[in-house]
């Protein structure tokens, strides 16, 4: 039987963004590991394995959703979903760049490794593919220290002859689609002679075919430097070598890792399939792929343990565990992408400043974009002209990235006052509430704010005031998904006072569920007669509370005495021996204890 482990012990996260990549990961994994119950809103699917005492999440992308902008995403969600992950391997295919420097074949194995100016992976394609104006990113962040100290150690047993590369291959063996036999001749033309059609090159000239020494033996080799990524696929063999000359030399090119680098360190690694050219067929891809995750397992076969665990994770890492989090600009386009997908709207917002702010449901007209112009100081031509238009889209999608998504309160307009530079909930003008000056709309007396409808996005803007706090509890429409936000994200500022537990003791919808959140993150939860009387007032699963309550362990839970007697006073028998039982040494048995439970 396969063993199930919790997320947080998950320290490795692998992506790859294919089919064939997934199986081969797959067989790369000595233990494999029982599925872990779905976050609803992650839309990632995850395997679970180990190897070499590492445990490894792999998550694979949406079918035929290839790129750098789904790589993003996916290893968001997985940066999210498994808080534990100390850093990434990303492992596929790639289109090989042969030359003179680096005589590179088929089924070798390219890793990004930190070379003259670059770290490993360029994007050589940004500004072009991804029209929102951002600037060409000439270099992306580098591996991880902890896997760049490994790859040493590759290298090292490589020259010793004690690589294990060969034997994780030969693990594929068995599965008649990966084996090197099957891939057909390794051929490669000349970079200007264009393939001349059908599947195979049966129709090139073998003329034309570039005269290279066949190697002694299937060795695979494995070659450092430079991994060129963008978001259209390489297939013309002038081209490639021109922007590999211009780029100072490429090794490989591929389509994910751009998305990556910045948001989820990791290694790349990527078997080579073809040489990026016109003659590109599919036919060694399932071989290529087993070499990439071959390798892959000898990395993490090199990587002590022990060593990952003193590594902070990757949210540390990024954010040193702080509240402000900053996307990267693929993180904040898929983000943008999918709401606009979802809002069905037909915007340009990846082009246009005026789609962009209606996206963001921001005020778009001439007299708004001039406002947003002065705060954000873009002046680099005259309002109307295309440039100062590019310019602003440019810096707001900065902002929002920099905010993690959220708009910043500089650009927001407040619809209560029209000022800018404040949102309504927190007007110092007007409440929008009642309308009248001198009062937040959260704390407005007039008492006409709406709790049922109180949204993530205004109590992740408020200050968590007992009051606000206790709203969230007592909220039955979205009270969970609410707080369990505010735990993970303002956990510090979350006090659980009397009040709250009270709010959700009464919380006929999600009572139940919001105690059983405020247990897990914090425990030390105090039951008083306050909090019994709200849960006999809650007919629908105050019950289930007190029997939630009452069933936890004596270190998390202290009740009064007062609560005690209320507890006789108001529920069943039941109830009362669930309390005796569990917890008969700290009842004292009163005569007022007595009374109440005979009255009842
Ligand atoms: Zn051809
Ligand atoms: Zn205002
Ligand atoms: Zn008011």
């Amino acid at each position: 039987m396969s063993r199930r482990l919790r997320r947080e012990e998950y320290t490795v996260g692998w992506i790859c963004a294919l089919p064939f990549e997934l199986a081969a990961a797959q067989e790369m994994l000595d233990e494999e590991h029982d599925g872990l119950e779905h976050d609803g809103n992650d839309e990632n699917l995850y395997c679970l394995g180990s190897i070499a005492g590492h445990n490894v999440v792999i998550a694979c992308l949406p079918a035929s959703r290839i790129g750098n902008n789904p790589a993003a995403a996916v290893a968001m969600w997985m940066r999210a979903t498994f808080r534990g992950i100390r850093f990434g391997l990303m492992v596929g295919i790639g289109g090989g760049v042969p030359s003179a420097e680096a005589d590179i074949r088929l089924g070798d194995v390219v890793v990004s490794q930190p070379h003259q100016t670059f770290g490993g992976v360029v994007q050589y394609d940004a500004g072009k593919a991804t029209p929102t104006g951002f600037e060409r990113t000439a270099s992306l962040n580098s591996p991880p220290q902890i896997l760049l100290a490994a790859v040493a150690r590759v290298q090292a047993n490589e020259l010793r002859g004690r690589s294990k590369l060969s034997d994780h291959v030969s693990k594929l063996e068995r599965i008649p689609q990966f084996r090197r036999d099957k891939a057909g001749p390794d051929v490669l033309f000349e970079p200007t002679y264009n393939h001349r059609g059908g599947q195979t090159c049966e129709l090139c000239y073998t003329d034309r075919q570039e005269a290279r020494q066949p190697r002694k033996s299937d060795e695979i080799v494995v070659h450092y430097g430079t991994i060129a990524s963008g978001n259209q696929v390489m297939r013309d063999g002038y081209t490639r070598d021109r922007q590999s000359s211009e780029l100072g030399g490429i090794l490989c090119f591929e389509m994910e890792a751009a998305g990556l680098m910045d948001g989820f360190p990791c290694l790349v690694i990527r078997g080579i399939c073809d040489y990026a050219d016109s003659h590109k067929n599919k036919r060694w891809q399932p071989y290529a792929a087993g070499t990439a995750a071959a390798y892959a397992k000898e990395i993490l076969s090199l990587v002590p343990t022990a060593k990952v665990a003193e590594q902070p994770t990757i949210d540390n890492a990024m954010y040193r565990g702080g509240v402000s989090v900053s996307l990267t600009e693929a993180e904040l386009i898929s983000i943008l992408a999918d709401l606009a997908r979802k809002k069905g709207d037909n915007l340009y917002w990846d082009q246009s400043i005026v789609d962009l702010l209606k996206l963001l449901r921001l005020p778009s007209n001439l007299e708004a974009r001039k406002l947003f112009a002065e705060i954000l100081q873009i002046h680099v031509g005259s309002l109307r002209t295309s440039i100062q238009n590019i310019a602003l889209h440019k810096a707001i999608l900065r902002k929002l990235a920099a905010n993690n998504r959220r708009i910043p309160p500089e650009i927001s307009i407040c619809y209560a006052c029209r000022e800018s530079g404040h949102c309504a909930v927190n007007c110092p003008n007007k409440c929008y509430a009642c309308g009248e000056l001198g009062h937040w709309a959260a704390d407005c007396h007039n008492k006409c704010y709406n709790w049922d409808k109180f949204s993530y996005w205004a109590a992740s803007i408020l200050p968590l005031s007992k009051e606000v706090v206790k709203a969230v509890a007592g909220n039955t429409e979205n009270g969970i998904g609410i707080i369990a936000r505010l735990l993970e994200h303002r956990g510090d500022e979350f006090n659980i006072t009397e009040g709250v537990v009270k709010a959700a003791a009464g919380n006929t919808e999600s009572g139940k569920e919001v105690i059983i959140l405020l247990l897990d993150r914090r425990g030390n939860i105090q039951i008083t007669e306050e909090v019994v009387k709200a849960a006999a007032g809650n007919r629908r699963s105050g019950k289930e509370v007190m029997v939630l309550l009452l069933d936890r362990k004596r270190d998390e839970i202290r009740i009064t005495e007062g609560a005690v007697v209320e507890i006789a006073r108001r529920f069943n028998k039941g109830v009362m021996s669930l309390l005796l039982d569990r917890r008969g040494n700290d009842v004292p048995i009163t005569e007022e204890l007595v009374r109440a439970a005979a009255e009842n």
